[in-house]
């Protein structure tokens, strides 16, 4: 069997990543998503091992000591990384393997993964960002500045992907990533 592709999925807090994915990995079973190592605290509805694996300072630093992660990278004052070696698993499987990772993370795989596809969403416009990050209603007023301060900086590395998908409606928006997927040669 084939191994499948790495796809690295970016795009500002807000834009919709999490809500595309989880359509695309409904309509598509040979996708799978990368459960993410992360010091942030869970949030509502945040199941550990499922949404990311959840664990101290001292854990990750250690993981990053044993060479534990494909990439890694700090965002809003957290710590975040993807774990290479269940990555590597799933690849290996023949399944297509996405990374929902900020910008800084996305460009160290892009160095150590040439053939990994980069995948950018953004949302329609920067009012629609501040309305769905309010609306979901999951970070303090503060912690939604900090974002959409940062949405600005992200947005602007947009360039650096492969392909840009505007996050109008989402079930149509996984459609693209799904055909977007399908048309990258595998490794
Ligand atoms: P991210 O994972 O990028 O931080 P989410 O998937 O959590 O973003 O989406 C942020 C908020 O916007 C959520 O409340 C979600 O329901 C909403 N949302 C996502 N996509 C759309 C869309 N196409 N149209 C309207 N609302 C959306
Ligand atoms: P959140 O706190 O909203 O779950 O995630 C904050 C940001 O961290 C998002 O842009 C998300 O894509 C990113 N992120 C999640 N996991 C990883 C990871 O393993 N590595 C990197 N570099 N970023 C990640």
């Amino acid at each position: 069997m084939s191994k499948g592709r790495l796809i690295v999925w970016s795009g500002p807090s807000g834009s919709g990543k999490g809500t595309v994915l989880s359509e695309a990995l409904k309509k598509d079973e040979n996708l799978k998503v990368s459960v993410s190592a992360t010091t942030r605290k869970p949030r509502t509805g945040d199941i550990d091992g499922v949404h990311y694996h959840f664990i101290s300072r001292e854990d990750f630093l250690d993981r990053i000591e044993r060479g534990e992660f494909l990439e890694y990278a700090s965002y809003v004052g957290n710590f975040y990384g993807t774990l290479e070696k269940s990555v590597d698993e799933m690849l290996e499987r023949g399944y297509d393997v996405i990374l929902e990772i900020e910008v800084v993370g996305a460009m160290k795989v892009k160095e150590k993964r040439p053939d990994a596809l980069l995948v950018f969403v953004k949302p329609p416009s920067m009012e629609e960002l501040r309305r769905r990050l309010s609306g979901r209603g999951t970070e303090s007023a503060d912690e939604v500045e900090r974002r959409i301060a940062e949405a600005e900086r992200e947005l602007s590395c947009a360039k650096d992907y492969d392909r840009v998908i505007i996050n109008d409606d989402a079930s149509r928006a996984a459609d693209e990533l799904i055909k977007i997927i399908k048309e990258h040669k595998k490794a």
